[in-house]
């Protein structure tokens, strides 16, 4: 493959267009790119899916020599390297799994200047020979990809990820870039020392992903309601996330009887069967994983559109990174924590028997987390103020910004229920104990005696369902607690002495407000864009994906497919303004995905119906079928100057029309003139038209206007 450049390319937003196609850097993407290439060493502090990769990319291909990217990620280098050369950029990886004679070609290809980027395993890199071949190469960059594993704070930390230090002690004039998803300041310290890095420039991105709505329901029942939420999703790829690997097996059984493409993914698996099911994913070919948190470090996939997660994560880092693999490409994605008090019990039992050294310490991550899941106010400032952000509106993305919550004092409600429930033993479940509170004659009361409590009918001005709902809250913050092993009765939770007698109070919120566990079927606006020509483009890209043998987003990313889907672009030209598809893609797969938008376009035009701009295309249909100007005009009973207007404006829009061929080039410069000099005052030609003595049409008058 030889390297693409052309004197246009030079900026690197040129170069963003070119290789990614895409029209505008993200935040910061720039400012990072810059400081690289003025040869200055950089940290990157990112979230996932923020667009760290561009930032080392782009510079590799502006400078002349090949950049070495340390990955401890060999699985991923594999489907990198191949998302890099459909993008028409030279790269290749180096490592263990290689014959001798594929790590020299490799090697020839550097020295001959063919490779623009070298992924390498930190193993591999920290050999004696790699250096020998290195101090031979002419290396621009080293790209320290995952750089947290630096850190022996971290949660991956990596040994060999400490000795990368000899980079620069060997190599003392080639800058490094770290880049890493981890926000904590401790880690972005040690990266910039650990790499003995000389007045690093740092950015740090906001780790607000707006992209991601952030949802907690009641924890009940949990197997129904995502059942109703995968339906609401058919054919999308989501992870579920379970506390053990036995939830992971038996949840994903259950959802493969009832029909959904579903896998499950833990650490205990044998090796082969992981790496199929985690192939099986990538590749869109299961869509449901239920997995630990041993899952998601090695996914790159972008269109994961959806993370469940089953149980409530120890702490919000953790739950941070889970729910950031959702929605990589940028497009809409929906997270979902089940939450219920329970799992706060089974960590702090946990953690009691462990008593590890931090206790403390992980106690108060515990705390933040269960303070997320019971918030009444924007689960994003929450969140974002945990990374010492703030977000200073609630972001309308969340469920408590779009359902806004009106609490009460609930601590005389949580007292009668309390007091109802060690009256009567701690014994009963829990439609009895509202029995016994609403005042109920029914057989079972009555058998039990219970009517002789003094806190009977204590609670009869309630209704059954509001005092179901109020006791789920109860034991969602902790008040209350469910004797699983007791047939499910009642009794004191941890907090339920500070209520009766502590004089703690309790918000509760009106069951109106509280999230319901019954999910409602709201469509999204991703899932309405979501129309046929996108499940035509979608089933081309799946087609596309499997001849190539790469997964279907490393062709196109969905957000790619639904921008393609909204501008229906139906000639070359107009499919470059598509985001995300850069030179190297419209060559390889234009052809296929415009016959696809071409033939559903036409069918809309023959069925009778008027998509947008459906003048500009019938237009367009008879211009590619070479009539002119004025033969258009007849064929269409229009004028020619709204022919001419239609062509501009298609070209205008990326298509291609050869605007200067529809005119002579003496009549083009003698109108030119005219315009030149008499004006268009708001685009009007008429004072043109006069000064011309009415010798041209207003299309000719249009056309050349348009050109100019
Ligand atoms: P990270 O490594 O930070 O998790 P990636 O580099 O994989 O993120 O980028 C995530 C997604 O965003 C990819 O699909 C990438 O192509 C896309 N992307 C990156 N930069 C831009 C941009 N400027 N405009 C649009 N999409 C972008
Ligand atoms: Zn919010």
């Amino acid at each position: 493959m030889s390297i693409a450049t052309s004197s246009r390319a030079q900026t690197p937003a040129d170069y963003l267009k070119r290789y990614y196609g895409y029209d505008r850097f993200r935040p910061m993407q720039e400012a990072i790119i810059q400081s690289i290439v003025g040869g200055r060493d950089t940290v990157v502090l990112m979230p996932t899916g923020g667009g760290k990769s561009v930032c080392f990319q782009i510079p590799a291909l502006m400078m002349p020599g090949v950049t070495v990217v340390v990955s401890p990620l060999i699985a991923l280098m594999k489907d990198q390297v191949e998302a890099l050369h459909m993008n028409g950029i030279p790269a290749a990886f180096y490592n263990s799994t290689q014959t001798a004679r594929e790590q020299r070609d490799i090697e020839d290809d550097c020295l001959r200047g063919k490779l623009k980027l070298l992924y390498v395993s930190p193993e591999k890199l920290l050999t004696e020979s790699f250096f020998n071949f290195l101090q031979r190469a002419n290396v621009s960059l080293f790209a320290i990809d995952e750089a947290h594993c630096i850190s022996s704070w971290g949660h991956d930390f990596r040994p060999e990820y400490t000795q990368l230090h000899v980079l620069k002690s060997k190599f003392p004039n080639v800058p490094t870039i770290a880049l890493t998803a981890t926000a904590d300041k401790l880690t972005r310290h040690d990266i910039a020392t650990q790499l003995g890095m000389n007045d690093p420039a740092v950015f740090v991105a906001s780790f607000n992903r707006t992209n991601l709505s952030l949802q907690v329901l009641p924890g009940q029942n949990r197997i129904q309601q995502i059942t109703k939420l995968l339906q609401q999703k058919p054919d999308t790829s989501g992870i579920i996330y379970c506390l053990s690997r036995k939830s992971t097996e038996s949840l994903a059984a259950k959802l493969q009887e009832k029909g959904f493409s579903a896998a499950f993914y833990h650490a205990k698996m044998d090796p082969g069967d992981r790496s199929r099911t985690q192939e099986a994913f990538l590749r869109d070919d299961v869509r449901i994983i239920c997995a630990t948190i041993a899952f998601g470090m090695g996914i790159d996939k972008s269109n994961v559109r959806w993370v469940i997660h089953y149980n409530m994560p120890k702490n919000i880092e953790g739950f941070y990174q889970e729910i950031g693999r959702a929605g990589r490409d940028g497009a809409a994605a929906q997270t979902v924590l089940f939450y219920s008090f329970a799992d706060v019990a089974t960590y702090k039992e946990m953690l009691a028997e462990n008593s590890p050294a931090n206790l403390g310490l992980q106690l108060a991550k515990l705390e933040r987390m269960q303070q997320y899941a019971d918030a009444h106010t924007c689960r994003r400032q929450i969140l974002l103020s945990y990374f010492s952000e703030e977000l200073p509106e609630p972001c309308g993305n969340c469920d408590v910004c779009r359902d806004p919550r009106v609490t009460f004092d609930g601590t005389i409600l949580a007292q009668k229920a309390l007091s109802a429930m060690i009256r009567t033993g701690e014994r009963v479940p829990m439609n009895l104990l509202i029995d016994i509170l609403r005042g109920s004659r029914s057989q079972q009361v009555l058998q039990g005696g219970y009517d002789q409590v003094k806190t009977y009918g204590a609670g009869r001005d309630i209704r059954f369902e509001d005092w179901r709902n109020y006791l789920h809250q109860l034991i969602n913050i902790g008040v209350i607690e469910v004797a699983y092993d007791n047939h499910y009765a009642l009794r004191r939770g941890i907090l339920a002495d500070q209520v009766l007698y502590g004089g703690r109070k309790i918000d509760l919120v009106r069951p109106d407000d509280a999230p319901k566990p019954v999910v409602e079927k709201t469509r999204t606006k991703t899932e309405t864009q979501r129309d046929e020509l996108f499940e035509q483009l979608r089933a081309l890209r799946k087609q596309v994906a499997d001849q190539q043998n790469v997964p279907a987003y490393v062709i196109f990313t969905d957000t790619t497919l639904e921008d393609m889907a909204r501008q229906r672009p139906t000639t070359p030209d107009a499919l470059r303004n598509v985001s995300g598809v850069g030179e190297r893609k419209l060559q390889l797969f234009g052809k296929q995905f415009l016959d696809i938008i071409v033939s559903y376009v036409r069918g809309r035009v023959q069925a009778g119906e008027k998509p947008k701009g459906s003048t500009q295309l019938t237009t367009l249909e008879l211009y590619n079928q070479g009539l002119s100007i004025e033969e258009i005009a007849t064929e269409r009973q229009l004028t020619t100057g709204s022919v001419a207007t239609h062509l501009v404006q298609l070209s205008k829009s990326g298509y291609s029309i050869d605007l200067a061929s529809l005119i002579n080039p003496n009549e083009r410069q003698e109108i030119e003139k005219a315009i030149l000099t008499v004006g268009m005052e708001e685009g009007r030609l008429k004072p043109v038209f006069d000064y011309l003595g009415g010798r041209y049409d207003y299309g000719k008058l249009t056309l050349v206007a348009g050109l100019l």
